[in-house]
Protein backbone atom coordinates (compact mmCIF):
# COMPACT_ATOMS: atom_id res chain seq x y z
CA UNK A 1 0.00 0.00 0.00
CA UNK A 2 1.31 3.97 -0.66
CA UNK A 3 2.23 6.07 2.06
CA UNK A 4 -0.98 8.03 3.43
CA UNK A 5 -0.78 11.25 1.36
CA UNK A 6 -2.33 13.64 4.27
CA UNK A 7 -4.00 17.38 3.88
CA UNK A 8 -1.25 20.25 5.63
CA UNK A 9 1.49 18.42 7.40
CA UNK A 10 3.83 20.48 9.68
CA UNK A 11 7.51 20.07 8.15
CA UNK A 12 10.46 21.28 10.90
CA UNK A 13 13.04 23.28 9.20
CA UNK A 14 16.21 21.62 11.55
CA UNK A 15 17.00 24.14 13.96
CA UNK A 16 13.73 24.39 16.32
CA UNK A 17 14.76 21.71 18.80
CA UNK A 18 18.19 24.28 19.34
CA UNK A 19 15.66 26.64 19.92
CA UNK A 20 13.66 24.62 22.41
CA UNK A 21 17.16 23.25 23.95
CA UNK A 22 18.00 26.77 24.65
CA UNK A 23 15.12 27.23 26.44
CA UNK A 24 15.57 24.17 28.88
CA UNK A 25 19.21 25.34 29.77
CA UNK A 26 17.94 28.64 30.17
CA UNK A 27 15.46 27.07 32.59
CA UNK A 28 12.62 29.49 30.50
CA UNK A 29 9.65 27.18 30.61
CA UNK A 30 7.31 29.30 31.14
CA UNK A 31 4.65 31.20 29.03
CA UNK A 32 6.94 34.42 27.69
CA UNK A 33 10.50 34.29 27.53
CA UNK A 34 13.56 35.26 24.97
CA UNK A 35 11.95 32.91 22.56
CA UNK A 36 9.01 34.89 22.61
CA UNK A 37 10.48 37.71 21.76
CA UNK A 38 12.78 36.97 19.01
CA UNK A 39 9.64 34.68 17.33
CA UNK A 40 7.73 38.48 17.59
CA UNK A 41 10.96 39.95 16.26
CA UNK A 42 11.01 37.69 13.50
CA UNK A 43 7.29 38.30 12.81
CA UNK A 44 7.84 41.77 12.46
CA UNK A 45 11.03 41.46 10.47
CA UNK A 46 8.67 39.27 7.95
CA UNK A 47 5.83 41.49 7.69
CA UNK A 48 7.89 44.69 7.64
CA UNK A 49 5.57 46.03 10.40
CA UNK A 50 6.40 46.34 14.44
CA UNK A 51 3.86 45.27 17.08
CA UNK A 52 3.34 41.83 17.14
CA UNK A 53 2.46 39.87 19.51
CA UNK A 54 2.62 36.25 19.97
CA UNK A 55 -0.43 34.46 21.52
CA UNK A 56 -1.66 30.46 22.11
CA UNK A 57 -3.94 30.72 19.21
CA UNK A 58 -5.55 32.10 16.31
CA UNK A 59 -8.66 31.92 17.72
CA UNK A 60 -6.67 33.97 20.94
CA UNK A 61 -5.50 36.63 18.58
CA UNK A 62 -9.29 37.26 16.98
CA UNK A 63 -10.71 37.63 20.52
CA UNK A 64 -8.69 39.60 22.01
CA UNK A 65 -8.85 42.02 18.48
CA UNK A 66 -12.56 42.18 19.64
CA UNK A 67 -11.74 43.21 22.82
CA UNK A 68 -9.24 45.46 22.04
CA UNK A 69 -12.52 47.08 19.53
CA UNK A 70 -14.56 47.08 22.81
CA UNK A 71 -16.90 44.47 21.54
CA UNK A 72 -19.20 43.31 24.24
CA UNK A 73 -23.13 42.40 25.27
CA UNK A 74 -25.65 43.83 22.67
CA UNK A 75 -23.20 44.75 19.89
CA UNK A 76 -22.91 43.10 16.63
CA UNK A 77 -19.98 42.22 14.37
CA UNK A 78 -20.05 41.07 10.90
CA UNK A 79 -17.93 38.40 9.91
CA UNK A 80 -17.35 36.29 6.68
CA UNK A 81 -19.66 33.41 6.88
CA UNK A 82 -17.43 31.02 4.05
CA UNK A 83 -14.82 30.37 7.03
CA UNK A 84 -13.81 28.27 10.12
CA UNK A 85 -16.09 28.26 12.80
CA UNK A 86 -13.35 29.87 15.10
CA UNK A 87 -13.33 33.45 13.11
CA UNK A 88 -16.99 34.03 14.55
CA UNK A 89 -16.48 32.01 18.14
CA UNK A 90 -15.30 34.98 19.85
CA UNK A 91 -17.74 37.11 18.85
CA UNK A 92 -20.20 35.03 21.12
CA UNK A 93 -17.08 34.88 23.53
CA UNK A 94 -17.49 38.27 23.90
CA UNK A 95 -21.55 38.10 24.22
CA UNK A 96 -21.79 40.00 20.86
CA UNK A 97 -24.19 38.81 17.93
CA UNK A 98 -22.87 37.35 14.28
CA UNK A 99 -24.06 39.06 10.96
CA UNK A 100 -22.99 36.20 8.43
CA UNK A 101 -21.94 38.25 5.27
CA UNK A 102 -21.36 35.85 1.92
CA UNK A 103 -18.46 35.77 -0.39
CA UNK A 104 -17.57 36.91 -4.00
CA UNK A 105 -16.65 34.28 -6.33
CA UNK A 106 -13.41 36.23 -7.65
CA UNK A 107 -11.68 35.31 -3.79
CA UNK A 108 -14.25 33.36 -2.02
CA UNK A 109 -13.80 35.92 0.52
CA UNK A 110 -16.33 38.96 1.44
CA UNK A 111 -18.19 40.52 -0.83
CA UNK A 112 -17.96 44.34 -0.58
CA UNK A 113 -21.07 44.71 -1.59
CA UNK A 114 -23.13 42.23 0.78
CA UNK A 115 -20.55 44.13 3.36
CA UNK A 116 -22.59 47.36 2.73
CA UNK A 117 -25.92 45.96 2.08
CA UNK A 118 -25.48 44.22 5.99
CA UNK A 119 -24.20 47.62 7.26
CA UNK A 120 -26.93 49.56 6.09
CA UNK A 121 -29.76 46.89 6.76
CA UNK A 122 -28.32 46.75 10.24
CA UNK A 123 -28.19 50.77 11.13
CA UNK A 124 -32.45 50.67 9.90
CA UNK A 125 -33.18 47.29 12.15
CA UNK A 126 -31.36 48.37 15.31
CA UNK A 127 -30.34 52.07 14.85
CA UNK A 128 -26.53 50.92 15.57
CA UNK A 129 -23.35 49.90 13.26
CA UNK A 130 -21.75 46.64 13.94
CA UNK A 131 -18.68 47.21 16.19
CA UNK A 132 -16.29 46.01 14.12
CA UNK A 133 -16.05 43.54 10.42
CA UNK A 134 -14.04 40.25 10.28
CA UNK A 135 -12.86 39.44 6.53
CA UNK A 136 -10.84 36.15 5.98
CA UNK A 137 -8.19 35.38 3.33
CA UNK A 138 -9.64 31.57 2.89
CA UNK A 139 -7.11 29.15 2.04
CA UNK A 140 -4.42 32.02 1.83
CA UNK A 141 -6.07 33.92 -0.75
CA UNK A 142 -6.01 37.70 -0.04
CA UNK A 143 -9.65 39.13 0.34
CA UNK A 144 -11.05 42.52 -1.55
CA UNK A 145 -9.26 44.93 0.91
CA UNK A 146 -9.44 47.97 -0.75
CA UNK A 147 -13.15 47.84 -1.55
CA UNK A 148 -13.45 46.13 2.18
CA UNK A 149 -11.68 48.69 3.86
CA UNK A 150 -13.57 51.88 1.90
CA UNK A 151 -17.13 50.72 3.16
CA UNK A 152 -15.02 50.49 6.95
CA UNK A 153 -13.91 53.46 6.52
CA UNK A 154 -17.41 55.17 5.24
CA UNK A 155 -18.94 53.82 8.49
CA UNK A 156 -16.06 54.04 10.38
CA UNK A 157 -16.20 50.46 11.46
CA UNK A 158 -13.09 48.18 12.33
CA UNK A 159 -11.70 45.81 10.83
CA UNK A 160 -9.88 42.59 12.32
CA UNK A 161 -8.45 40.79 10.01
CA UNK A 162 -8.79 37.24 9.99
CA UNK A 163 -4.93 36.20 8.56
CA UNK A 164 -5.56 32.86 10.19
CA UNK A 165 -4.39 31.00 6.82
CA UNK A 166 -2.29 33.54 4.99
CA UNK A 167 0.82 34.29 6.06
CA UNK A 168 3.00 35.27 3.44
CA UNK A 169 -0.06 36.21 1.18
CA UNK A 170 -0.09 39.67 -0.26
CA UNK A 171 -2.75 41.84 -1.86
CA UNK A 172 -1.27 44.73 -3.53
CA UNK A 173 2.39 43.90 -2.17
CA UNK A 174 1.18 44.32 1.45
CA UNK A 175 1.33 41.68 4.03
CA UNK A 176 -1.77 40.12 4.78
CA UNK A 177 -2.65 40.45 7.89
CA UNK A 178 -1.45 44.06 8.49
CA UNK A 179 -4.20 45.84 6.36
CA UNK A 180 -6.93 45.94 8.81
CA UNK A 181 -6.79 47.54 12.18
CA UNK A 182 -5.67 44.86 13.72
CA UNK A 183 -4.74 41.42 12.21
CA UNK A 184 -4.63 37.93 13.56
CA UNK A 185 -2.64 34.64 12.83
CA UNK A 186 -2.55 31.37 13.43
CA UNK A 187 0.58 28.33 13.98
CA UNK A 188 -1.50 25.29 14.34
CA UNK A 189 -0.28 22.16 13.50
CA UNK A 190 -1.24 22.42 9.79
CA UNK A 191 -0.91 25.97 9.05
CA UNK A 192 2.06 26.83 7.12
CA UNK A 193 4.80 27.35 9.68
CA UNK A 194 3.24 26.38 12.95
CA UNK A 195 4.12 26.33 16.92
CA UNK A 196 2.18 22.97 17.60
CA UNK A 197 -0.31 25.44 18.77
CA UNK A 198 -0.17 29.19 18.64
CA UNK A 199 -1.17 33.21 17.18
CA UNK A 200 -0.49 35.79 16.92
CA UNK A 201 -1.92 39.36 17.04
CA UNK A 202 -1.01 42.10 15.00
CA UNK A 203 -2.00 45.51 16.09
CA UNK A 204 -1.82 48.95 15.18
CA UNK A 205 0.88 50.86 17.91
CA UNK A 206 2.79 50.31 20.91
CA UNK A 207 0.31 51.54 22.73
CA UNK A 208 -2.62 48.53 22.10
CA UNK A 209 0.40 46.01 21.82
CA UNK A 210 0.64 46.57 25.20
CA UNK A 211 -2.68 46.38 26.25
CA UNK A 212 -2.94 43.15 24.33
CA UNK A 213 -0.14 41.88 26.15
CA UNK A 214 -1.85 43.14 29.36
CA UNK A 215 -5.05 41.41 28.43
CA UNK A 216 -3.09 38.13 27.64
CA UNK A 217 -1.89 38.17 31.01
CA UNK A 218 -4.94 37.82 32.88
CA UNK A 219 -5.11 42.13 33.47
CA UNK A 220 -2.94 42.59 36.19
CA UNK A 221 -2.21 46.20 36.98
CA UNK A 222 1.45 47.13 37.92
CA UNK A 223 0.88 46.94 41.69
CA UNK A 224 2.89 45.12 44.47
CA UNK A 225 -0.25 42.64 44.98
CA UNK A 226 -2.55 41.40 42.13
CA UNK A 227 -5.00 43.71 41.45
CA UNK A 228 -7.61 43.94 38.49
CA UNK A 229 -9.59 46.20 37.36
CA UNK A 230 -10.72 44.19 33.92
CA UNK A 231 -11.54 40.56 33.05
CA UNK A 232 -8.27 38.58 31.98
CA UNK A 233 -7.10 35.86 29.97
CA UNK A 234 -4.38 33.82 29.99
CA UNK A 235 -3.19 33.87 26.13
CA UNK A 236 0.39 34.15 25.95
CA UNK A 237 2.84 31.86 23.91
CA UNK A 238 4.78 29.45 25.67
CA UNK A 239 8.81 30.23 25.39
CA UNK A 240 9.05 26.21 24.24
CA UNK A 241 6.13 26.92 21.52
CA UNK A 242 7.73 30.08 20.31
CA UNK A 243 11.13 27.83 19.83
CA UNK A 244 9.65 26.03 17.54
CA UNK A 245 8.32 29.09 15.81
CA UNK A 246 12.04 30.61 15.80
CA UNK A 247 13.01 27.87 13.98
CA UNK A 248 9.86 27.68 11.59
CA UNK A 249 10.93 31.35 10.37
CA UNK A 250 13.92 30.58 8.72
CA UNK A 251 12.09 28.19 6.28
CA UNK A 252 8.67 30.11 6.13
CA UNK A 253 9.63 31.01 2.70
CA UNK A 254 10.72 28.23 1.77
CA UNK A 255 7.08 26.61 2.49
CA UNK A 256 5.40 29.54 0.92
CA UNK A 257 7.59 28.70 -2.86
CA UNK A 258 7.05 24.94 -2.07
CA UNK A 259 2.83 24.99 -1.62
CA UNK A 260 3.35 28.25 -4.60
CA UNK A 261 4.56 25.26 -6.96
CA UNK A 262 2.27 22.63 -5.83
CA UNK A 263 -0.78 24.23 -6.74
CA UNK A 264 1.18 25.33 -10.40
CA UNK A 265 1.63 21.58 -10.68
CA UNK A 266 -2.43 20.95 -9.80
CA UNK A 267 -2.79 24.28 -12.28
CA UNK A 268 -1.34 23.11 -15.32
CA UNK A 269 -2.57 19.21 -14.84
CA UNK A 270 -6.08 20.19 -14.61
CA UNK A 271 -6.39 22.94 -17.52
CA UNK A 272 -6.17 19.68 -19.36
CA UNK A 273 -9.04 18.24 -17.64
CA UNK A 274 -12.42 19.27 -18.80
CA UNK A 275 -14.91 19.91 -15.11
CA UNK A 276 -11.96 20.82 -12.73
CA UNK A 277 -11.13 24.45 -12.13
CA UNK A 278 -7.98 24.93 -9.00
CA UNK A 279 -8.46 28.50 -7.39
CA UNK A 280 -6.27 30.99 -9.10
CA UNK A 281 -4.73 34.80 -7.92
CA UNK A 282 -8.17 36.79 -9.55
CA UNK A 283 -5.70 39.32 -11.10
CA UNK A 284 -2.15 41.08 -10.29
CA UNK A 285 -3.12 42.29 -7.02
CA UNK A 286 -3.45 39.39 -5.55
CA UNK A 287 -0.84 36.94 -4.47
CA UNK A 288 -2.07 33.83 -2.18
CA UNK A 289 0.57 31.67 -0.44
CA UNK A 290 -1.75 28.74 -1.84
CA UNK A 291 -1.84 27.27 1.94
CA UNK A 292 -4.62 24.75 0.53
CA UNK A 293 -4.86 24.57 -3.29
CA UNK A 294 -8.55 24.23 -4.13
CA UNK A 295 -10.77 22.62 -6.72
CA UNK A 296 -14.23 23.41 -8.26
CA UNK A 297 -15.75 20.44 -9.53
CA UNK A 298 -18.57 20.97 -12.81
CA UNK A 299 -21.71 19.03 -11.57
CA UNK A 300 -22.65 18.64 -15.43
CA UNK A 301 -19.37 17.39 -16.52
CA UNK A 302 -18.37 15.62 -13.45
CA UNK A 303 -21.18 12.91 -12.18
CA UNK A 304 -19.19 12.59 -8.80
CA UNK A 305 -20.12 14.55 -5.67
CA UNK A 306 -16.85 16.05 -4.16
CA UNK A 307 -17.52 13.98 -0.70
CA UNK A 308 -17.72 10.77 -3.56
CA UNK A 309 -14.50 11.53 -4.54
CA UNK A 310 -13.63 12.81 -0.91
CA UNK A 311 -14.54 9.32 -0.42
CA UNK A 312 -12.77 7.35 -3.07
CA UNK A 313 -9.21 8.65 -2.66
CA UNK A 314 -9.24 8.14 0.84
CA UNK A 315 -9.56 4.59 0.43
CA UNK A 316 -6.24 5.20 -2.19
CA UNK A 317 -4.94 6.57 1.04
CA UNK A 318 -5.36 10.20 -0.05
CA UNK A 319 -6.56 12.79 2.46
CA UNK A 320 -8.82 15.91 0.90
CA UNK A 321 -11.10 18.31 2.33
CA UNK A 322 -14.59 19.50 1.54
CA UNK A 323 -14.25 23.06 1.62
CA UNK A 324 -15.54 25.08 4.71
CA UNK A 325 -19.44 24.71 5.78
CA UNK A 326 -20.75 28.01 5.57
CA UNK A 327 -21.44 29.62 9.25
CA UNK A 328 -24.95 30.99 8.23
CA UNK A 329 -25.54 26.65 7.26
CA UNK A 330 -24.51 25.96 10.90
CA UNK A 331 -27.11 24.83 13.51
CA UNK A 332 -25.03 26.89 16.05
CA UNK A 333 -25.60 30.28 14.10
CA UNK A 334 -28.74 29.12 13.04
CA UNK A 335 -30.55 32.44 13.88
CA UNK A 336 -27.93 35.07 13.36
CA UNK A 337 -28.82 37.31 10.66
CA UNK A 338 -27.29 36.78 6.79
CA UNK A 339 -26.44 38.71 4.21
CA UNK A 340 -25.93 37.99 0.72
CA UNK A 341 -27.10 34.79 -1.95
CA UNK A 342 -25.66 31.74 -2.51
CA UNK A 343 -22.32 32.04 -3.88
CA UNK A 344 -20.65 30.56 -0.33
CA UNK A 345 -23.14 27.58 0.01
CA UNK A 346 -22.54 27.04 -4.01
CA UNK A 347 -18.86 26.70 -3.26
CA UNK A 348 -19.51 24.43 -0.47
CA UNK A 349 -20.94 22.12 -2.66
CA UNK A 350 -18.79 22.14 -5.26
CA UNK A 351 -15.50 22.28 -3.78
CA UNK A 352 -12.31 20.00 -2.77
CA UNK A 353 -9.10 20.80 -0.77
CA UNK A 354 -6.21 19.13 -2.04
CA UNK A 355 -2.95 18.01 -0.32
CA UNK A 356 -0.80 20.98 -0.23
CA UNK A 357 2.08 20.11 2.41
CA UNK A 358 4.96 22.10 2.08
CA UNK A 359 6.93 18.64 2.31
CA UNK A 360 4.78 16.70 -0.37
CA UNK A 361 7.42 15.55 -3.24
CA UNK A 362 6.00 16.17 -6.88
CA UNK A 363 5.90 12.42 -6.92
CA UNK A 364 3.07 12.83 -4.29
CA UNK A 365 1.74 15.86 -6.58
CA UNK A 366 0.99 13.59 -9.53
CA UNK A 367 -0.19 10.26 -7.42
CA UNK A 368 -3.07 12.69 -6.10
CA UNK A 369 -3.65 14.17 -9.42
CA UNK A 370 -3.54 10.25 -10.95
CA UNK A 371 -5.93 9.82 -8.50
CA UNK A 372 -8.63 12.21 -8.93
CA UNK A 373 -8.75 11.18 -12.73
CA UNK A 374 -9.30 7.70 -11.78
CA UNK A 375 -11.95 8.16 -9.57
CA UNK A 376 -13.30 11.14 -11.81
CA UNK A 377 -13.24 8.88 -14.77
CA UNK A 378 -15.09 5.77 -12.99
C1 LIG B 1 -6.90 27.97 11.96
C2 LIG B 1 -7.86 29.07 11.81
C3 LIG B 1 -8.25 29.88 12.90
C4 LIG B 1 -7.91 29.57 14.33
O1 LIG B 1 -6.60 29.42 14.62
P1 LIG B 1 -6.14 28.50 15.88
O2 LIG B 1 -4.70 28.80 16.01
O3 LIG B 1 -6.43 27.09 15.48
O4 LIG B 1 -6.94 28.93 17.06
C5 LIG B 1 -9.08 30.95 12.65
N1 LIG B 1 -9.52 31.22 11.42
C6 LIG B 1 -9.20 30.47 10.37
C7 LIG B 1 -9.72 30.86 9.02
C8 LIG B 1 -8.37 29.36 10.52
O5 LIG B 1 -8.08 28.59 9.48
Amino acid sequence: MNNRILLSVAEMGGTEQEWIEKAFKDNWIVPLGPNVDEFESRLEHFLGKGNVVALSAGTAAIHLGLVMLGVGIGDEVICQSFTFAASANPIKYQGATPVFVDSEPETWNMDPTALENAIIDRFNKTGKYPKAIIPVHLYGMPAKMDEINAIANKYSIPIVEDAAEALGSEYKNRNCGTLGDYGAFSFNGNKIITTSGGGALICPNEESASRVKFYATQARENKPYYYHNVIGYNYRLSNISAGIGCGQMEVLNHHINRRREIHKIYSDEFAKVDGIEVQQNPSNDFNSNFWLSTILLDCNKIEKSPNEIRESLNQLNIETRLLWRPMHMQPVYESAPYYGGNIAEKLFERGLCLPSSSCLTDEEVYRVLNSIKQVISK
